[in-house]
């Protein structure tokens, strides 16, 4: 049922191999990251990517796991594709990431390190280093991922609200968070007892 491809960075002798669906992830810290953007830079590694996760015959996932030398990489599709996506902790913004490539994952800051001679930099340094202080399993829901007290949001919940500019509340047809709703509504009544007095 799992599929799984085996291979290794040229003549590096770094191993890596891909599988579909979430897996319990080690504690430590990840940057929230377009894979693109570091990964990318290998052209074979990045293509054999691609042709495990878009077949021909379309996956059901929604999460994939990239190891590497023994770390893994969480991916996950984006609701909508690319864009500029927030990462929250505690309902608070910390940070957003860019999106070229469709999804965005978490990979552990020391895998940088570890291939940095071979892959280079991140192309993208001002997304947002979560951290977890112990094991984990990421759960993704229509774009949206989760985990202990951190989300990273790419469905229309990462969109603002139209009057104060907020993320993260589920907005009206006004595009207003439900605070926001409130507000206008008090402000309407305030303008008819206007009128009527
Ligand atoms: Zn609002």
């Amino acid at each position: 049922m799992t599929a799984t491809t085996i291979n290794t960075f040229g003549s590096t002798g770094i191993g890596y191999e891909f599988r579909e669906g979430a897996e319990t992830m080690a504690a430590g810290k990840y940057r929230v990251t377009d894979p693109c953007y570091f990964l990318g830079h290998d052209d074979p590694f990045w293509n054999a990517f691609c042709a495990f996760m878009f077949p021909a015959n379309e996956r059901t996932s929604d999460s994939y796991i990239i190891e590497i030398a023994g770390y893994k990489v969480f991916t996950w599709g984006t609701a909508y594709g690319d864009g500029c996506y927030p990462t929250l902790k505690n309902d608070c913004e910390i940070g957003e990431s860019g999106v070229d490539a469709g999804m965005l994952s978490l990979v552990p800051v020391e895998l940088y390190d570890l291939l940095k001679d071979h892959l280079g930099e991140n192309d993208d340094k001002n997304t947002p280093v979560v951290e977890m202080t112990s094991s984990f399993c990421p759960e993704v829901d229509e774009g949206d991922c989760s985990f202990g007290s951190y989300e990273v949001l790419t469905s229309e919940r990462a969109t603002c609200c139209q009057r104060c500019g907020e993320r993260r509340e589920y907005l009206n047809w006004d595009g207003f968070c439900d605070s926001c709703q409130r507000e206008a509504e008090e402000e309407r009544r305030e303008e008819e007892d206007n009128e009527d007095g």
